[in-house]
C-alpha cells in the first residue's frame, strides 16, 4: 500500500496519505484539494526526513530499489 507525502498549497500543511488508485487527496487540516504530492525526485534540497529515504542497498534514496 503506497503512502505518499503531500503538502497543502493552501495552508502549507504537510501530511502523509495512504492512496488507493485515483483516490482524491485532500488536506488533513483545511480539507482543500489543492495539494501537491511530494516526489522524492524533487528533493533538490537534500534529505529532510531520514526515515523515508534510502533503502537497504543505498543511502541516497535514489536507487532503483528505493521507493
Ligand atoms: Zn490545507
Amino acid at each position: 500500500m503506497p503512502i505518499f507525502e503531500y503538502i497543502c498549497k493552501k495552508c502549507g500543511q504537510e501530511f502523509e496519505k495512504l492512496v488507493f488508485g485515483n483516490q482524491k487527496v485532500t488536506c488533513t487540516k483545511c480539507n482543500s484539494s489543492d495539494v501537491q504530492k511530494k516526489f522524492s525526485v524533487f528533493g533538490v534540497s537534500g534529505v529532510e526526513n531520514p526515515t523515508s529515504s534510502g533503502c537497504s542497498s543505498c543511502s541516497s534514496g535514489s536507487c532503483s530499489s528505493c521507493k
